[in-house]
């Protein structure tokens, strides 16, 4: 499942022999080395538009990194440096600084028309350029949906495609740009999303907007490196792929995780299973009981469950008019009714602790369509509407979200024909494949204690693919 392209042209002679015919050259990712590693390291450049109201938070929790924070200084625009908390360093925008960034952080908050939006060309244009490979573009905003003046909401949605442009224009750094919405005062919940992409652990995560709401206050993990500690998982189809990534990040996240595949896979199961101490389910969650072993298997092994992930999948790929009945049926039944039966009896038997995760495994296919996958693609657009509506319904903190990876090196995009394999891999800013733990550590970060506010989000994991919107 290697991306051979990519080492060769992270080789001296594989980038020049690459450049001179145009090919692609994409950067190799940083992904997180260690738990305990900081968030985000080197210089971050923070700035806000006059009125901004998350600059103060955002400072805060800059300052809780280990990189040396500058603000932006010298547009009338922008707020001075006063806001920003003690270790922001002023910085003149129209002066010629030698400082290159690893994070633009810029709080969005405070526009209320699209006049004020000249404050993201102010403080992007002179220093979009200074950015390091593998670096973040951040900003803040409000849900245009709860702006009470159409040129405020004009304004707020402007900002999706400001951030999903800058994406394109820095992708090929290796870099990725990002959009928080978040509703009026929830500045507060703003960390382990700031967090999450800022770090590392985002590396194939560009393009997204992510709301999020007011919450309910939860208590603080003691050690940021463990945060799920005494929690209980169960991940759906965790034998291998994705799903073993999956298993694997939460446990290393210190959750006791159940991994759950069908027969054919107890091998490998038990061996993830017996790598993270956890404990292996076989079953076929098409199955009638499926639901009830799942229910019982639960209650013999923790007694309740904090987090499920619905990672099992398959595809089935024909043409509509080619597709036999039984490719349509079990495309649906795995990827979509499966996971709503399990969550029925789960909450049926009130198994979920407070606080609890649901995660659902959605596509790109699902968001975009796709040749030959009008099964899958259904199931998969299906698993985004059962997700808003349930982030609707769920009470005691829990939420609901969804992933929607793009194109992840695992066996099921091993299986692709070699043209739809490397146009998948190629076709998107970051011009390479995710890997599967690009979903889990997205996965976590829904996961999170801290992340009660980030309900009915669907966010793709897919290096800001040019498919989809
Ligand atoms: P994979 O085929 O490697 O793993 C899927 C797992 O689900 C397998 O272990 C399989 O045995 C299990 N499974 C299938 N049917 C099951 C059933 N009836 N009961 C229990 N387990 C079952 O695939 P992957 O690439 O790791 O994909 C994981 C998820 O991510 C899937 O939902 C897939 O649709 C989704 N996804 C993957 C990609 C990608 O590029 N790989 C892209 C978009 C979405």
């Amino acid at each position: 499942m290697a991306d051979l392209y990519l080492k060769f042209v992270n080789t001296p002679a594989g980038k020049t022999a690459a450049r001179s015919v145009g090919l692609p050259t994409p950067v190799t990712l940083k992904r997180q080395r260690r738990p305990d590693q900081p968030f985000i390291e080197g210089n971050i450049l923070i700035g806000a538009a006059n009125g901004g109201k998350a600059v103060v938070e955002l400072g805060a929790i800059l300052a809780s990194g280990a990189a040396t924070i500058f603000h932006a200084n010298g547009s009338a625009r922008l707020t001075d440096s006063a806001n920003v908390g003690n270790r922001a360093k002023p910085v003149e925008l129209d002066q010629e600084s030698p400082d290159r960034y690893t994070a633009l952080v810029f709080d969005a908050t405070g526009i209320e028309d699209t006049l004020q939006l000249r404050g993201l060309y102010d403080f992007f244009h002179p220093t979009i350029r200074k950015l390091t490979t593998n670096a973040r573009v951040l900003i803040v905003g409000l849900d245009p949906h709860t702006c009470k003046t159409p040129a405020k909401a004009a304004a707020q949605q402007a900002l999706e495609g400001f951030t999903r442009s800058a994406g394109k224009e820095i992708g090929q750094k290796g870099a990725t740009a990002n959009l928080i919405r978040i509703a009026s005062g929830a500045e507060k919940n703003l960390e382990s999303t700031v967090r999450f992409f800022l770090s590392p652990r985002s590396a194939y995560v560009s393009g997204q907007c992510v709301r999020i709401g007011r919450g309910n206050r939860t208590a603080r993990p003691d050690n940021q490196a463990t945060p799920l500690k005494q929690k209980t998982a169960l991940v759906t189809g965790g034998s291998r792929g994705i799903g073993a990534a999956i298993a694997r990040t939460l446990s290393r996240d210190g959750a006791t995780v159940i991994v759950l595949d069908t027969f054919s896979t107890e091998t490998a199961l038990k061996q993830v299973a017996d790598d993270i101490t956890g404990h292996a389910l076989t079953c076929d969650i098409t199955a009638e009981d499926a639901p009830d072993q799942i229910v019982d298997f639960v209650k013999r092994h923790s007694g309740s469950l904090d987090i499920v992930v619905h990672n099992a999948g398959i595809t089935r790929d024909k043409t509509l008019g080619n597709m036999p009945e039984h490719f349509w049926d079990l495309a649906i039944a795995v990827n979509l009714t499966a996971e709503e039966l399990i969550n029925d009896a789960l909450l049926e038997a009130d198994l979920f602790q407070q606080n609890g995760r649901i995660v659902c495994v959605s596509s790109i296919s699902g968001i975009a369509g796709n040749f030959g996958q009008t099964n899958y693609a259904t199931s998969k657009s299906g698993v985004i509407g059962y997700v808003e509506a349930m982030a609707k319904r769920l009470k005691n903190g829990m939420t609901v979200n969804a992933v929607a990876p793009g194109f992840i090196e695992t066996r099921m995009t091993a299986a692709m024909p070699l043209t739809i394999r490397e146009a998948g891999r190629r076709m998107n800013s970051l011009a390479q494949g995710g890997q599967p733990i690009d979903v889990a550590e997205t996965i976590a970060w829904f996961c999170n204690p801290l992340s009660t506010a980030v309900n009915g989000n669907i966010v793709r994991v897919c290096g800001q693919s040019l498919i989809g919107r």
